[in-house]
Order: structure tokens, then sequence, then C-alpha cells
């Protein structure tokens, strides 16, 4: 078998591993998210925190509404008691009064959005909780898959990569130090047939004189557009 056989076999080889080490990549990348449950636990944190905001938001209006309530209610007894007959005093309290009234006309009307604000944070808080309760669940599942694969993976790499170590055995040193640089930059492809004078690498067609010389050569030939090394059957 020429060397640019046994290379086009170990790139085949090599092509495996780098599936191999692309799925296990992916593995590794999956088990490390998590399912998204670190990111849904913080997501889960800050709605109960907002939940908790909004409600005191919620009682502390409210409360304010009484107070000013009961201020007017004070107010207005006063005004109406006719117990003060000072006109600059009563005035005074008109004035207080016509204050009070708007204040707590304003704080009225935020009730009701201050509620349905607390209301919606509530049951966003509730949705997360079982969003994550139920994430947590399939990610258990999940990563058993995923540990399962992630060893099936490994043990296919470790096999492939005893088929590799025997491949390299025949092959000259210096032939296979040319195929182990081309290979990364040629993007796993270093070594290609060559098909009716056309180089399955770059598509270039090569000169008539190449392929004769490629036919005659003891070594290796490269491709003299893109450098590959190139296989005639
Ligand atoms: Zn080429």
């Amino acid at each position: 078998m020429s060397t640019a056989r046994s290379l086009l076999d170990l790139q085949e080889t090599d092509q495996q591993l780098a599936m191999c080490r692309r799925a296990y990549r992916q593995l590794k990348e999956e088990l490390e998210a998590e399912g998204g449950v670190p990111d849904l636990t913080s997501r889960l944190e800050r709605a109960h925190h907002r939940q908790l905001e909004l409600k005191v938001e919620a009682a502390r209006t409210e409360s304010e509404a009484a107070t000013l309530g009961e201020r007017v209610k004070q107010l207005e007894e006063r005004l109406y008691s006719g117990a003060i007959t000072n006109v600059r005093e009563l005035t005074a309290i008109e004035t207080e009064h016509n204050s009070a009234r708007r204040e707590l006309a304003r704080v009225d009307e935020a009730i009701g959005p201050a509620k349905v604000a607390a209301e919606e944070a509530e049951s966003e808080h509730e949705r997360l909780k079982a969003e994550l309760e139920s994430r947590k669940s399939e990610w258990t599942q999940r990563r058993k898959e995923l540990n399962q694969e992630r060893s099936r993976v490994s043990a296919e790499y470790k096999k492939v990569g005893a088929v590799r170590e025997s491949a390299t055995a025949g092959i000259p040193a210096p032939d296979l130090e040319t195929y182990n640089a081309l290979l990364p930059r040629m993007n796993g492809l270093a070594v290609v047939r060559v098909d009716r004078g056309v180089c399955q690498g770059c598509r270039v067609r090569l000169p008539i004189g190449e392929i004769s010389r490629m036919q005659s050569a003891t070594g290796l030939v490269n491709c003299s557009s893109c450098g590959r090394i190139l296989l005639t059957e």
C-alpha cells in the first residue's frame, strides 16, 4: 500500500477522533450549563425579592392612605365643629384640609396599581418556582444520559486512538510529519484523491506533467495549488 493510501486511512481515523472530540466538547458544555438550573435559580431569587418589595410597597401605600384619611377626618371635625371662630385659623385649616384631600386622592389612586403589581410579581414568582422544579427533575434525567454518553464517547476515543497508533506504524516518519502539519491547516483534510485530473481538495485541474510525475514518484506528491497530499488510483 502506498504511503498516500496509508495516510488517507489515517485521515479517516483522525476524522473519527475529531468527531469524538467535538461530541465530548458539546457534552461537556451541556453538562456545565446544568440544564439552565443555576440561571433559573437566580431568576427565581430576583423574582422573590421583587415580589417582597412590591408587597411592602402596596402595604405602605395602603397605610399611607389610612393615615391621610384619618387626617382628613380630623380636619373636617375641626372645620365643622363650630368651635373655631377665628377666620384666619379657619382658612388655615381649610387650606390644610384641601391639600390633605388632594394627597389622599393621589395615594388612593396608587393603591390599585400597587396591588396589581404585587399580585403579578407573586404569580411570576410562583410560575418560576414551578418551572424550576420541573427543570430540576428534567435535568436529573438528562444529566444521567449525558454522563452515559460521555463515557461512551471517551471509550470510543480510546478505541479509535489505539487504531490510529497502529495505523501510523508503517508510515515513514517524515511523511507522517508532513501529514500532521498539514492536517490542522487544511481543516482535517490533508490527503485528497485526484479524480480525472482534478484535485478533490481545491477542485483545481492539475497540469498533465504533474499527473505523470505523480504516477512515477516514489514519495509523496502535493497539489501545486492547495498543497494537500495527492492520491491517485
Ligand atoms: Zn489542491
